[in-house]
């Protein structure tokens, strides 16, 4: 087909042209001596990401779903009790993971459309007066259904009770692109991958633990031995890697974190946030339609779900979208497939390339019977963008920094 391939899934994201670039390498020795500044430039450029000084970024040649397991395996005994808000398909898939691994689960059920639950998190911990749970886990933002959870509520929820628990977070879609702060809201394990909104491929599971966890972790006696912190902590600590390193990545990671600190995390977050608010001005202003998230509180900066109308089948629309207009937007999956479809708007993007998916998303609802009105959403969107451009004119998104600098 020609012309180019528009990629709206909420990860992977587009990768930028620069980040690209320096990841065409010659392969070098891993061993040698200069290669421990690479892999620094990489584990110390991620704090600032995770917004922390006293945690430690571990990087695994593997996916956001290793440092899931990573963070079981790694600070948990065999049967320990977990507490997870199942809300989504990610979360979903970790609350399984739990369950698979032997963990004693406790799943809050909780509508898909709603963010994490904190009442329910006090409730549940405040009846656990034995300690019995260990973890409680928390989906930062559920990429299936456009959540985002407020993370800092629930850490309140545990201290005001003083539960001794560790609290992990998956945050594989929010890292980079909506505030995280792993420090002031007392995160133990940031679970997160390379292929959103660090704007890498996939292929880096990208995680960072507290001290209290590594702590923990030299005496949990879960069995593990490729995730083991303990093995990437001591060769980390020579800046090397306990196993081959995917080198590539690193030199892309390096590049992308260069880009973050340039255009700087707070004007990403904005950037992320005006952006999102262009897409919720088509979907609900231009479209008349709704989103799978219910209620402000939890619109996510990084990904909406577009709930399609009754009789129309949402897969129909990604499809239509797909081999009409090379436009890749993302399925509703498990329980929500077929009634919506997903638009990413994260990492290297800006109000053009969100344009071209909002078009090609209402031309493939036009042709597959959605009654809205053509150009609708775009107009919404950059009525929206219009009348908020203040926001975006503080710093140039970051694919215009990489234009600028090639
Ligand atoms: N958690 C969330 C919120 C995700 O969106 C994803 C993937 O999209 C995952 C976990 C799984 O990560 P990965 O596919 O990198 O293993």
């Amino acid at each position: 087909m020609a012309g180019r391939n528009f990629l709206f899934v909420p990860g992977p994201t587009n990768v930028p042209d620069r980040v690209l670039r320096a990841m065409v390498v010659s392969m070098e020795d891993h061993r040698s001596p200069v290669f421990p500044e690479l892999a620094r430039a990489c584990l110390n450029g991620l704090k600032p990401v995770f917004k922390t000084t006293t945690g430690t970024p571990l990087i695994f040649p593997s996916s956001g779903t290793g440092c899931w397991e990573a963070a079981l395996s790694n600070c948990l005994n065999p049967g320990d009790k977990v507490l997870i808000a199942r809300f989504g398909q990610f979360s979903h898939l970790w609350a399984d993971m739990c369950i698979r691994m032997g963990f004693d689960t406790e799943i809050l059920e909780t509508p898909w459309g709603e963010g994490a639950p904190v009442d329910r998190y006090l409730a549940a911990l405040s009846a656990d007066k034995q300690h019995r749970i260990k973890a409680v886990l928390v989906c930062h933002n559920e990429t299936a259904t456009g959540v985002t959870s407020d993370l800092h509520a629930v850490r309140q929820a545990m201290n005001s009770i003083k539960h001794p628990a560790l609290l992990f977070v998956d945050s594989v879609s929010g890292l980079g692109s909506v505030d995280f702060r792993m420090d002031d809201w007392g995160v133990d394990i940031c679970v997160s991958g390379s292929q959103k909104g660090l704007m890498l491929p996939a292929g880096l599971g990208v995680t960072c633990v507290s001290q209290k966890a590594l702590e923990i972790a030299k005496s949990a006696t879960s069995r593990r031995c490729y995730f083991d912190y303990r093995d990437m902590v001591n060769s980390n600590a020579g800046g090397y890697f306990p196993y081959t390193p995917a080198l590539p990545m690193l030199y892309g990671l390096r590049e992308s974190l260069a880009m973050i600190a340039e255009e700087g995390l707070e004007n990403i977050f904005q950037r992320h946030t005006y952006l999102a608010g262009g897409v919720r001005a088509a979907v609900f202003e231009g479209w008349k339609l709704t989103l799978c998230a219910a209620a402000p509180r939890w619109y996510s900066d990084t990904v909406s779900a577009v709930m399609v109308p009754e009789g129309i089948n949402a897969a129909e629309v990604i499809a239509r979208a797909f081999k009409r207009y090379n436009l890749a937007l993302g399925a509703g999956l498990s329980k929500v497939a077929g009634k919506l479809f997903r638009i990413g708007h994260l990492g290297d993007l800006n109000e053009l390339m969100l344009l071209g998916a909002l078009a090609g998303a209402e031309m493939a609802m036009l042709d597959v019977g959605v009654k809205i009105e053509p150009g609708s959403g775009v107009a919404a969107a950059q009525t929206f963008w219009r009348a908020n451009s203040s926001v975006a004119a503080s710093k140039p998104a970051a694919s215009t920094q990489a234009g600028l600098a090639a």
